[in-house]
């Protein structure tokens, strides 16, 4: 379907790029994405992709707003404190972009309903901050045969790579980090380790370039490669990954 006069005036200034163009902008309208995370890297990624005009966002969160979220989770507010994550981004979705449809849910993503959850979605957006919950969507990602976009920082630093299922040149998560008996209290967090909100929205953003890449099929999206942030030196290093053959997810391990 076409787009509408008010679309082509919203979306003027990427309707213009040839990249997009009026057929990139119809597929972004079609595509239902799952936000798992509405914190650090969640906060630039809905507002990237709400602005950018996707379809249809559905955001996972079961946390409220904290004050020592603020110095990064740019979409809550200062007068939102202790109000659901997810009920914060439903309202700066509204505000930001009314046209495109949002479901918010405030659960925790488990294994009991993470199948029912990502069913349904074109791509799922990692912006989790807990191993577990990024395995879990790993292998959700693995048996459904969706994209999965990978993102993680702590202090000055981030990484970000994405995932295709049934793209030969793809690894999946649990390719390159094989380790899964991680001790979760010792691993570095936000919390323990301090974060930087120009570090999050970096990542965020190039989560957000990530999708609108692999929903419009644009450009050259980050599969194979993991992108690593050094955000002391402002300097990237990419890494080539490959799929392991012998993987218990996506292999034949
Ligand atoms: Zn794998």
């Amino acid at each position: 379907m076409l787009l509408s006069d008010a679309e082509i005036e919203r979306y003027a200034r990427q309707l213009v790029m040839p990249e997009l163009g009026e057929a990139g902008q119809t597929k972004l309208r079609a595509a239902r994405v799952l936000v798992l995370g509405a914190g650090g890297l969640g906060a630039p990624v809905i507002a990237g992709l709400a602005g950018a005009g996707v379809g249809h966002l559905t955001i996972i969160d079961d946390d409220i707003v904290d004050i020592t979220n603020l110095n990064r989770q740019f979409i809550h507010q200062t007068n939102r404190l202790t109000v659901p994550k997810t009920t914060s981004a439903y309202d700066f979705i509204r505000q930001l972009n009314p046209d495109i449809s949002v479901t918010c849910q405030q659960v925790r993503f488990d294994a009991l309903n993470a199948d029912a959850l990502a069913s349904g979605h074109d791509l799922l957006i990692d912006c989790t901050d807990n191993p577990e919950t990024r395995y879990l969507a790993n292998a959700v990602c693995q048996q459904l045969g969706m994209p999965l976009i990978f993102g993680g920082a702590v202090r000055s630093d981030g990484q970000i790579t994405s995932f295709v299922p049934n793209n030969p040149k793809s690894p999946c998560l649990r390719c390159i980090f094989p380790q899964t008996s991680l001790d979760y209290d010792q691993a570095p967090n936000c919390a323990n380790a301090g974060i930087l909100g120009s570090t999050t929205m970096v990542i965020g953003g190039l989560q957000t370039a990530e999708a609108l890449k692999i929903i419009a099929n644009f450009g050259t999206p980050l599969i194979g490669r993991l992108l690593l942030f050094d955000g002391l030196a402002n300097s990237f290093t990419e890494i080539e990954v490959a799929p392991d053959p012998a993987c218990p997810v996506c292999g034949n391990g």
